[in-house]
């Protein structure tokens, strides 16, 4: 199946430049590069050893998973009903798995008998017996349990509010086992992890949940995390990560494993950039057509302390489009909403020349950004065209 007609339907330009020159936008506009897409999915399908999970959440829009699709994504880390409705409304032999460790009641029932989801995350014996009693058919699933994983690799912990230690995890993967279901394990080690080591510490917590346990797993899933490449850093290359996590799993010695990661970032970031429009210039601030509410919400978070890259644009007098050169100073960038809180953490380096009217481009803007944005005060970032190269 290819990509749906809404996506045929988009305006497409060859480069960002040529949509800001045609589309003048003043509200923001997402680029979408089809080839980032396909660069992405094919590092991990081709680097990753094992099977690769697109997580839904981080980009849940048809055109992102439509391209992922596209570029060989067969996989989804689905964390509820209505992102397994998604995928599967798009592409009905997409595989779902349903890895969020406590669920609305009602759900696994309704992913395992309409949608024929199998593979769920319990950290707690009372979600583990309530999935049991929605499914009624142990034998069919496979159930990971969710460790922690809290390492300090990563900008974005994701080991607080789920997950449980050894101990507790042993003990649940000895009861899943007993309930004739196939027992596995799972971790996430933070989002945005920089350190390809610590994927090795967290396959070493498995190993020493699995021996205490005494069971043998069906699965292993390394979760997600694998960094994007943001404003000013190079993150280690992926490849760093796939040899780190190849060899901890050597030590592992289980050969039939099936293994399993789920990147979101790292697949949806680089395929989206973003134009923004300077609405008015007041000394060293700037007031955005595009703020925290929209498409720059992840910035709320302290520990987040990525930028995305900028590239300053203004339209001459014939109303062709420039980059905008010249010495780089900082920016305040407040965005569109009433709430003085809608400002940018951190200053955004532009040309001293930027003016009300240019636009800045924002690349590396496909995850947690689309995905997270609110049309609080009226405005909702929504306008798309394709870049073409
Ligand atoms: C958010 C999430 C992911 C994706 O994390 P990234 O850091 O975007 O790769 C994967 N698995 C689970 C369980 C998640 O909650």
């Amino acid at each position: 199946m290819n990509a749906p007609t809404t996506l045929d339907a988009l305006p497409r330009f060859a480069s960002p430049l040529k949509a800001i020159e045609s589309l003048k936008p003043s509200e923001p506009l997402y680029l979408v590069h089809p080839e980032k897409f396909a660069a992405a999915a094919e590092t991990f399908l081709k680097g990753f050893p094992g099977d690769v999970l697109y997580a839904v959440k981080s980009n849940p829009h048809p055109i992102a998973i439509t391209h992922l699709w596209n570029a060989g994504i067969r996989h989804f880390d689905t964390a509820s009903l209505g992102e397994i409705e998604a995928v599967k409304s798009l592409f009905p032999a997409a595989v779902c798995h349903f890895m969020a460790p406590v669920r609305l009641a009602g759900q696994a029932k309704a992913a395992f008998e309409r949608h024929g989801v199998t593979d769920f995350v319990v950290d707690s014996e009372s979600e583990l017996t309530k999935l049991l009693a929605e499914t009624g058919n142990p034998k069919k699933l496979r159930v990971f349990v969710r460790l922690v994983a809290q390492l300090g690799g990563a900008l974005l912990e994701m080991s607080s509010k789920y997950g449980c230690r050894p101990e507790e995890g042993a003990r649940l993967l000895r009861k899943i086992a007993a309930s004739g279901a196939q027992p596995c394990l799972t971790f996430h080690v933070g989002s945005q992890c920089l350190s390809p080591f610590t994927y090795a510490q967290a396959i070493e917590i498995a190993q020493q949940t699995i021996r205490l346990a005494g069971v043998k797993i069906a699965a292993l899933d390394i979760g997600g995390g694998f960094p994007a490449a943001y404003a000013g850093q190079e993150p280690p290359p992926y490849h760093w990560f796939f040899d780190m996590i190849a060899t901890a799993l050597d030590n592992l010695a289980m050969p039939d494993l099936n293994v399993m990661c789920e990147p979101g970032r790292a697949l949806c970031a680089p395929g989206i950039s973003l134009v923004t429009q300077v609405v008015m210039r007041r000394d060293d601030r700037l007031y955005m057509n595009d703020g925290i509410y929209g498409s720059f919400d992840e910035q709320r978070f302290a520990s987040f302390d990525e930028n995305y890259p900028p590239t300053g644009i203004t339209l001459d007098a014939k109303g062709k489009a420039k980059t905008l050169t010249g010495e780089l100073r900082p920016f305040r960038f407040y965005g569109p909403t009433c709430d003085s809180a809608d400002v940018l953490p951190r200053p955004v380096m532009l040309p001293d020349a930027v003016a009300a009217g240019d636009y800045v481009l924002f690349g590396t803007m496909g995850a947690y950004t689309v995905s997270s944005r609110s049309p609080f005060n009226g405005y909702y970032p929504d306008a798309w065209a394709v870049i073409v190269s």
